[in-house]
């Protein structure tokens, strides 16, 4: 054999191994679902990605972006950020991470007892966190990490996504969801009362709802 054809033979066979092993590890832990630019985690609830696909669906401009569905232990039942690294690497390879609580002692609100209406109003909501990142050079998406902050600013960033999910015509499962948290869901006071200081009101979703209404 000629130095061409075992170098060729060696690395045929490189590849093949490197192949057969990624193979084997993706059949033994497959973590994430592919759909399109989406990438869901197993673990992720075959309902809540029907109730997920609901808004997503209707969000266009958002099927480009790249945007993962992990779930981590959080001090809320979802957060979208920016992933931090993609950041750097231009706009259009811009990454984008959903992630979903799974710390069992969590006393606030849990994704699984949160009924299908309301979760869509969620969901529609942390998908409204990722139009406005789009909507913003890298420096703005910085801006709004140091918004999140202080309190006032978490507030101020909160309102303006729940605007833009009404303005999206998410509107009454987003008020699902904010009526879900403050008066039926189980969680403790302290939760409560946050979500009231830093996220729009029931009330105020609906007289929003009803301002920006088209009239005939
Ligand atoms: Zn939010």
């Amino acid at each position: 054999m000629v130095l061409k054809e075992w170098v060729g033979l060696v690395t045929g066979l490189v590849i093949s191994s490197i192949v057969t092993a990624q193979n084997a590890v993706d059949t033994k832990i497959k973590r994430y679902n592919k759909i399109g630019n989406l990438k869901v985690d197993t673990t992720f609830n075959s309902a809540y990605l029907t109730d997920f696909m609901i808004p997503y669906q209707e969000f266009a401009d958002l099927h480009n972006c790249k945007i993962k569905i992990k779930s981590k232990k959080l001090k809320t039942t979802m957060a979208a950020r920016p992933h931090f690294l993609s950041l750097l690497m231009g706009k259009r390879n811009r990454r984008y991470v959903i992630l979903v609580n799974k710390k069992e002692s969590f006393k606030g609100v849990h994704l699984k007892d949160v009924p299908s209406d309301a979760r869509v109003g969620l969901f529609a909501h942390e998908l409204m966190h990722i139009r406005d990142y789009e909507s913003r050079k890298v420096t703005g998406v910085m801006e709004r990490g140091f918004q999140y902050l202080s309190q006032n600013g978490k507030k101020k960033v909160e309102h303006y996504t729940d605007s833009l999910t009404i303005a999206a015509g998410f509107g009454q499962h987003l008020y699902e969801w904010a009526s879900y948290v403050l008066h039926h869901s189980d969680a403790c006071e302290e939760y409560k009362s946050f979500k009231s200081e830093v996220y729009m009101s029931p009330v105020t979703i609906l007289s929003q709802m009803e301002s920006t209404r088209p009239r005939p």
